[in-house]
């Protein structure tokens, strides 16, 4: 199994990232890959599998939206609620695990939930976490329209991370529903524009959210546009969303 050599490169974490892993967290990436990359083998997790690729689009790119609470000189600052080292938080459409890993790595106090419509994912997720020594992982098989409207989850969290899994207004509305009031929606998007955030602006309301901060980035080695949307719940959102399964990616607000 080739290494992740930009693990330990901790020029380039600092520069871009402000924050750099220890070496006990460098060992636990390193594990992640090679378990990622063999249980590939068996079914079809991601097609980023190179070293470079993976340290860039799965590692970095995981963690680059969670920049607010790895880098204390980043731009926006965070609500005084969401500065506790506890904090919920769940990854919404998980896939192979991004970002909600390499969370739950770089923020140890952090309980992380990983959320996937696909069981046999998330069957491998919670073997995973076992293997990576992470007792503040655990998986969720569903929907996020169902898991929105059950009542022992809905307002549940104080972070939802969606990377990958719909247009903004469809991540928005898997998204709210799970925030208790205060809670912050960390939307991965990758070219975005001043035009698409007021677009999706009614959206947002609409689920009783508000945009608190737009962070534009680049990906350190292929210069790939990068943008976080941090979306801040500031009132419940109303008892109509989630809507019906698939409705969102169907029909986005
Ligand atoms: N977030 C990961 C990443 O960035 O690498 C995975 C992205 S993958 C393209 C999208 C994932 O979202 C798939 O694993 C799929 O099963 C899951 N998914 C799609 N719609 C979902 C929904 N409504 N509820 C829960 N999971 C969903």
């Amino acid at each position: 199994m080739p290494s992740l050599e930009l693990l330990e490169d901790e020029t380039i974490w600092r520069q871009t990232l402000g924050w750099q892993p220890s070496a006990a967290q460098q060992a636990v990436f390193q594990k992640l890959y090679a378990e990622v990359v063999a249980a590939n083998q068996q079914f079809n997790l991601t097609r980023i599998t190179e070293p470079a690729d993976f340290w860039e689009k799965h590692l970095w790119d995981s963690l680059s939206g969670l920049a607010p609470w790895l880098n204390p000189d980043f731009a926006w600052q965070l609500p005084d609620a969401l500065r506790s080292q506890a904090l919920q938080v769940v990854d919404i459409g998980t896939g192979a695990g991004f970002p909600g890993l390499p969370a739950a790595i770089a923020l140890p106090h952090w309980q992380v939930v990983l959320l996937d419509s696909t069981q046999k994912k998330i069957r491998f997720l919670e073997t995973l976490a076992q293997t990576l020594h992470l007792p503040n992982v655990r998986g969720l098989a569903g929907r996020a329209e169902t898991v929105g409207r059950q009542p022992n989850w809905r307002e549940r969290f104080d972070l939802a991370l969606v990377r990958a899994v719909g247009t903004a207004a469809t991540c928005a509305e898997y998204a709210l529903p799970l925030l208790r009031k205060g809670g912050v929606a960390v939307l991965y998007r990758g070219q975005w524009s001043e035009a698409e955030t007021e677009t999706l602006r009614p959206a947002i309301e609409q689920l009783g959210g508000a945009i608190a901060h737009l962070q534009p980035s680049l990906t350190p080695l292929t210069q790939g546009q990068r943008h976080c949307l941090y979306v801040q719940k500031v009132q419940p959102t109303p008892a109509e969303f989630p809507r019906a399964v698939g409705v969102p990616a169907k029909l986005p607000l």
